[in-house]
């Protein structure tokens, strides 16, 4: 059977650039490469900063890695575009831009705007700690009001909010911001607290307020968010899969595989795995329909509506 895979986060910019490797073929998860046997390929490609790097190395750090996926030959050479509209016919490959940790604005609210102006569509304003946006997962904290202003700007331009890597106060305040903009929220690569309870993972509260909002939840793949414990392999994705059907989030579930940014199961390496994902939820008697919401429909409905800009 043929797939078609829309993944919602994956940290692949961030190696390419550090690691010398081309999108096309490389030593990662993530690659052209990966992905020929894919149908249609949709890939949000997360500009992660690297905790190591101060906010202000982080800005230029952030310029760096865009400019080293613009240039990557898979662009050049057509195998690859990013988004500006609805997947074209020409390039196989359709990318998406998403900022992982906001801190790097250093509370100048005018580049959020050039975060819009460089195609960023969704941003995920923390990673850990407490920086100028607000409280991380590993935090009490909320946002700060320059994290407010922010987020509503962000919203303001179209950009969509990403509460994976958020406290849970400061999720409540994306909600609330978002509710007044009109906003959807989603979690781009976050699992079920329930299932594993690590605070990078999902309250059900908080899974019914993106239910709600229109927002999108992508599955995380890292060992550590599957299982407390870590060891875990993709079966292990099947609990965190039922308890959000539980949920009503049939319409809503999607992938977030974290690659490249994480310990991944061990028959989970990369997304050329993909295609046995499938096949195993197909053998645990999930109707193929609901398989290939979770690969590729329902991210693309929301993207669709969301995420790809007209041109
Ligand atoms: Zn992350």
């Amino acid at each position: 059977m043929n797939y078609s895979l829309f993944d919602l986060h994956c940290d692949t910019a961030y190696r390419m650039l550090t690691e010398h490797q081309p999108f096309a073929a490389n030593d990662f998860a993530v690659s052209a490469e990966k992905a020929k046997d894919i149908e249609t390929y949709v890939q949000v490609m997360a500009l992660w900063i690297d905790h190591r790097a101060s906010d202000a190395e982080g800005w230029s750090l952030f310029w760096r890695m865009l400019e080293n996926l613009r240039r990557d030959p898979s662009l050049s050479d057509g195998t690859a575009a990013i988004a500006e509209d609805l997947p074209s016919a020409n390039a196989k490959i359709t990318m998406l831009l998403a900022l992982e940790d906001a801190r790097i604005l250093e509370n100048d609210l005018s580049r959020v705007d050039l975060l819009a102006k460089a195609g960023i569509r969704i941003l995920t304003p923390m990673w850990r700690g407490e920086t100028c946006m607000g409280g991380a997962h590993d935090t009490q904290s909320g946002l700060t009001d320059f994290g407010r202003l922010a987020m509503r700007r962000a919203m303001t331009l179209g950009m969509i909010p990403d509460i994976s890597h958020a406290s849970r106060r400061s999720a409540e305040d994306i909600f609330s911001l978002a509710a007044e903009s009109g906003s959807p929220v989603i979690a781009s690569h976050s699992n079920a607290y329930s299932i594993c309870p690590v605070t990078r993972n999902l309250l059900d509260r908080e899974v019914a307020m993106i239910l709600s909002s229109g927002g999108v939840i992508g599955l995380n793949f890292y060992v550590g968010f599957l299982k407390e414990n870590g060891k875990a392999t993709a079966a292990d994705l099947f609990p965190h899969i039922e308890h959000f059907l539980s949920l009503g989030a049939e319409r809503a579930l999607c992938l977030g595989g974290d690659m490249d940014g994480c310990d991944l199961p061990c028959d989970l390496q990369g997304i050329d795995a993909l295609p046995n994902l499938a096949e195993s939820m197909l053998s645990h008697n999930y109707p193929e329909t609901l398989v290939r919401a979770i690969l590729f429909d329902n991210a693309y409905t929301f993207a669709k509506r969301h995420l790809f800009q007209k041109a």
